[in-house]
C-alpha cells in the first residue's frame, strides 16, 4: 500500500479545492521548540506539502531552552490570530516544558493534530472534531485500498494517545466495525494473538517486531513504527519476510508517514471550514 501515491493524490485534490475557492487563504502554523533533528525534518516536510496543496504556512521556532511562558505565548498568539486555521505543535517538546499546558491553549477547531484533551473527547463522544493524523492516515489507507474492516479482527500494537488508542477507537467505531484488540508491552504471546487477526497495525516503535510468524495468510499489515538504525529508517514490521505472507502491506518509509501529512492537510482545510473561513 503506497502512502506516497495516496498523499500526492490528497495534496492534488486539496489544491484543486483551494484554487476553485480562490478567495480563501488556508493557513497552517507550526511551532517547533528546540533542535531535535527528526522534528526539524518533519516540520519542513509539512510546510513543503502545505505549499504544494496551495496553503499558506507559517512557522514559529523557539530555542531549546525556551521557557514555558515563551512557548505558551507563541501558541496563544496563533490561537488568537484569525488568519491562522490550523496549529501544530511539533512533539516532543524539550524536557521541562509542560506539554499539556501548551496543548490546552489550542482551540479544538484549530487542533489539526487532534491531540488535545478536547479533540480526544470529541472523538470518544463521536462529535465533530479533528482526529489524530497518523491513525486517520491508516484508516484512509485501508479505505483507499479497499480493505474490508466490518466484522474483521484487528490487532493494534501500542497504546499511546498519539497512535494506538485513537486507532482502536477508529477501527471499532460504527461504520468501520472491526473487532479490535489492543496489544502492548505486557501482552502475552503477541505472535499468537496477531496470527488470529485479519488486520495488524504495528505502532510499538520496535524495529522488526512483527515477523512472518505473526501474520496469517492474506492478512493486512500496516507499519506505523519508525526506528532509526545504522541501515536507515526501519519499521516495526520485518517487511521482507512479512510480504511473503500478507495480502497487503505498507512499506516503511513510504507508507504511513506520508499519509500522516496528507491527513494533517485535510484536517487543516476542515479547520478553515469549521472556522467559517472557507466555503463548505
Ligand atoms: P510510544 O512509545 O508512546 O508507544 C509505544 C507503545 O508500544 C506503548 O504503548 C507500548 O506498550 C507498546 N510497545 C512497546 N514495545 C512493545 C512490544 N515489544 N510489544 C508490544 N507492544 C509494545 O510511541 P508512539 O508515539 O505511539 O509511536 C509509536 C511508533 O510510531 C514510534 O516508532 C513512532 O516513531 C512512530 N510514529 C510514526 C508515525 C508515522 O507517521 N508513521 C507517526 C507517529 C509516530
Amino acid at each position: 500500500m503506497d502512502g506516497n501515491r495516496l498523499r500526492d493524490e490528497i495534496v492534488a485534490s486539496l489544491r484543486q479545492e483551494i484554487e476553485a475557492a480562490s478567495q480563501a487563504a488556508v493557513c497552517l502554523a507550526t511551532v517547533l521548540v528546540g533542535n531535535d533533528k527528526p522534528s526539524q525534518i518533519y516540520v519542513r516536510n509539512k510546510h513543503r506539502k502545505a505549499q504544494e496543496a496551495g496553503m499558506v504556512s507559517r512557522h514559529v521556532e523557539l530555542a531549546q531552552n525556551a521557557t514555558q511562558t515563551e512557548v505558551q505565548s507563541a501558541v496563544r498568539e496563533l490561537a488568537d490570530d484569525d488568519s491562522v486555521h490550523g496549529i501544530l505543535v511539533q512533539l516532543p517538546l524539550p524536557a521541562g516544558v509542560d506539554v499539556e499546558a501548551v496543548l490546552d491553549l489550542i482551540p479544538p477547531e484549530k487542533d489539526v493534530d487532534g491531540l488535545t484533551e478536547r479533540s480526544m473527547g470529541r472523538l470518544l463522544r463521536g462529535r465533530v472534531g479533528h482526529v489524530p493524523c497518523t491513525p486517520l492516515g491508516v484508516m484512509e489507507l485501508l479505505n483507499r485500498y479497499g480493505i474490508e474492516t466490518s466484522g474483521r479482527r484487528a490487532v493494534v500494537i501500542g497504546r499511546s494517545t498519539l497512535v494506538g488508542l485513537p486507532q482502536v477507537l477508529l477501527l471499532g467505531r460504527k461504520g468501520c466495525d472491526a473487532t479490535v484488540t489492543l496489544a502492548h508491552s505486557r501482552t502475552k504471546d503477541l505472535a499468537a494473538l496477531c496470527r488470529k487477526a485479519d488486520i495488524i497495525i504495528a505502532a510499538a516503535g520496535m524495529a522488526g517486531l512483527v515477523t512472518a510468524d505473526f501474520v496469517s495468510p492474506q492478512a493486512t499489515v500496516v507499519d506505523v513504527g519508525i526506528s532509526r538504525t545504522a541501515a536507515g529508517i526501519v519499521g516495526d514490521v520485518d517487511f521482507d519476510s512479512v510480504q511473503e505472507v500478507a495480502g497487503a502491506i505498507t512499506p516503511m518509509p513510504g507508507g504511513t508517514g506520508p499519509m500522516t501529512i496528507g491527513c494533517l492537510l485535510k484536517n487543516t482545510l476542515a479547520a478553515a471550514r469549521m472556522l467559517g473561513a472557507f466555503p463548505r
